[in-house]
């Protein structure tokens, strides 16, 4: 398709996750910018008919290996075959999700392809036909800019509800080209997969997080923030303190050694504001922070700083957030 941009959409539970969906119309912007096409290349199992909804993300063409030993995510599996399509392709940048499996496909794919990988980028631009990308570093303290020399193919992870998600009718359904997947022998294999069922919405795509620290002092105390997420349709997440106490399990944990999140709104109630927990929702777009103490580190981050005992504020803040629901109705 001559000069292209390479995005790699992540298909789980037969369906694409948001974040490809981000990374698909950030590549369109992008591509338009070098006057470049943009492909997708989509691996799962049972995509089907699926893929052509790229297009109405700008995609042009969607390259899709689909098989059922590619139903789970295995580097031994994936590499190989996404290798194979994007130097098929032959783009000029590759842009991938910075989800968990993304982040581990990106840091394999780039030396296979005899280039560099920059993670978890937070913004992609082109300057005089230069992709440039901005990450951040030293846990969120400070930003990086880097470019590749000429000649070079950038192979970029976006972190996940930074990039705007761009839809159009405007744009045609994707060309879809199937591929012929001769998958590798593989060592190891997925034996079984444990989902969580109970419908909460995944911290990393959450548009609003509300979340908890050792000023919760308990696990029994979870439930106004609960109540609270329900109101506002909204995640929970959770400091490290929280989680080592055994109050909220490790998935829920937000930060450095834990999730990295982008909600638009993060609320955090209990929570000093460690830097190990900053560098975890510092992109958020809004942050609101509950704390009794006035001089805790958190409100030097926060857009709107609550100076309160968490525990008379949000039972209060629920309540006002169900009237105006009930108004609104
Ligand atoms: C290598 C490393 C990695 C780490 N990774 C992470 C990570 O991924 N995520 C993470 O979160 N931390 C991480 N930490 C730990 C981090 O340094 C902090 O210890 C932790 O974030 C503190 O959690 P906290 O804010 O809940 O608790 P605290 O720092 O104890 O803060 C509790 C806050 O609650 C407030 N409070 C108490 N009672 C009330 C009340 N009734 N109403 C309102 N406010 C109240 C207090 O004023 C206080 O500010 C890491 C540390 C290290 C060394």
């Amino acid at each position: 398709m001559g000069r292209c941009i390479c995005v790699i959409a992540e298909f789980r539970g037969g369906s694409f996750r948001r974040v490809s969906y981000e990374v698909a119309s950030e590549g369109r912007r992008i591509a338009d910018a070098l006057g470049a096409g943009l492909c997708a290349v989509a691996v799962g199992s049972g995509i089907g008919e699926k893929a052509a909804d790229l297009g109405r993300y700008g995609v042009d063409r969607v390259y899709v290996a689909d098989d059922p030993g590619l139903e789970c995510y295995l580097a031994e599996t994936y590499v190989p075959v996404v290798a194979g399509i994007v130097e098929k392709c032959d783009p000029v940048a590759v842009l991938l999700p910075a989800s968990v499996d993304g982040k581990d496909l990106t840091s394999r794919l780039a030396p296979r392809l005899h280039t560099t990988s920059a993670q978890d980028c937070t913004e992609v631009s082109c300057e005089d036909g230069t992709i440039r990308i901005k990450r951040p570093i030293f846990a969120g303290k400070a930003f990086a800019w880097c470019q590749w020399e000429e000649g070079a193919l950038p192979v970029i992870s976006c972190r996940p509800n930074v990039m705007d998600c761009i839809a159009s009718i405007a744009w045609k359904h994707a060309e879809v080209e199937p591929v012929e997947v001769a998958l590798p022998e593989i060592r190891s294999r997925v034996v079984g997969m444990e989902l969580d069922t109970s419908g909460k919405v995944e911290l990393t795509e959450a548009s609003i997080i509300v979340s908890g620290g050792r000023g919760m002092k308990g696990p029994e105390n979870f439930g106004i923030l609960e109540e609270l997420a329900e109101a506002l349709g909204a995640a929970v997440g959770a400091s490290r303190a929280a989680v080592d106490s055994g109050w909220r399990p490790h998935s829920d944990q937000v930060g450095q050694t834990g999730k990295v999140v982008s909600p638009t709104l993060y609320i955090a109630a209990g929570i000093s504001g460690a830097i190990q927990h900053l560098a975890g929702m510092g992109s958020s777009k809004f942050i609101v922070a509950i704390n009794k103490d006035p001089d805790a580190p958190i409100f030097k981050k926060a857009d709107f700083g609550v100076v309160e005992d968490l525990f008379k504020f949000i039972p209060e803040f629920t309540e006002e957030i169900k009237k105006l629901k009930g108004e609104c109705a």
